[in-house]
């Protein structure tokens, strides 16, 4: 079972400190949610857990399954079953949607592996009729010209065909409407199992009616700052964060 430990965890971008000692952990079947006020350091995690360059880890660690994920490269981490659905996906011309995803999934198979044309048409067939995606989508390029809702579909598409063990989406629901949430909830809710441990960014509650969280975690200023249940989610949605921000005596 996939076990993610983020402890005090420090990242700056260009010499500014932006997470301040982080903590959290994440084990397979559980499904945790982070919810936070814009700018407070959501997509500085994501992308410092994956090993995005341009995030410095100035502090703290990263385990998966005991094993330093700092230590690893981009594409390591990939392997051992980490992987990101981003908040802003990027467009590659020149790579089409199938070519893409087929040598992602070969490069995280075993050396000389690759999974057979067959069967790759077939998943991937099957995982695009639950995300309500055209076949067309397969053939063109990368996320260019694709709608934001199309991007988004096509991350869980990305994501249920990988397989991973720790799979953290960042405002997945950013820019969809509520049939586009509903498909791509419906998608993400049909991966999880014991063997995969979620976490959801999310700004809004909305999601957390499809995706329901075992785990809501408040960030607030580079650190999670509260930890509940479901109703924490529902509490911040009504009230919004300033109790918070009172109770633990933050000024912004
Ligand atoms: P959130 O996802 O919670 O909205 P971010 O992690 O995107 O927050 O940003 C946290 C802070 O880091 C913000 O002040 C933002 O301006 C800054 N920041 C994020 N990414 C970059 C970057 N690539 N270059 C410079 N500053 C950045
Ligand atoms: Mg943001
Ligand atoms: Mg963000």
């Amino acid at each position: 079972v996939p076990h993610l430990k983020i402890e005090d965890l420090k990242v700056s971008i260009e010499d500014k400190e932006i997470l301040k000692g982080l903590n959290l952990e994440i084990k397979g079947g559980e499904v945790h949610a982070i919810m936070g006020p814009n700018g407070t350091g959501k997509s500085t995690l994501s992308s410092a857990i994956m090993g995005h360059p341009k995030y410095e880890v100035t502090g703290g660690s990263i385990t998966l399954d005991g094993e330093d994920v700092l230590e690893m490269a981009v594409d390591e981490r990939a392997r051992k079953g980490l992987f990101l659905a981003m908040q802003y996906p990027s467009e590659i011309s020149g790579v089409t949607n199938a070519d893409f995803l087929r040598s992602a999934i070969n490069a995280r198979m075993e050396e000389g592996k690759e999974i057979s044309l067959m069967k790759f048409i077939r998943e991937m067939d099957k995982k695009m009729k639950v995300l309500e995606m055209d076949e067309a989508f397969m053939h063109r390029y990368l996320n260019e010209g694709f709608s934001g809702g199309e991007k988004k579909r096509n991350e869980i598409l990305q994501m249920s065909m990988l397989n991973p063990r720790i799979a953290i989406m960042d405002e997945i629901d950013s820019g969809l409407d509520i049939d586009a949430l509903k498909i791509v909830s419906q998608g993400v809710n049909n991966m999880l199992s014991p063997e995969l441990g979620v976490l959801v960014i999310t700004h809004y509650q909305r999601l957390l009616n499809y995706i329901k969280p075992d785990f809501v975690h408040v960030m607030m200023q580079g650190r999670i700052v509260k930890s509940g249940g479901p109703e924490l989610a529902e509490k911040l949605e009504a009230e919004g964060y300033d109790w918070i921000k009172k109770e633990l005596g933050i000024v912004d």
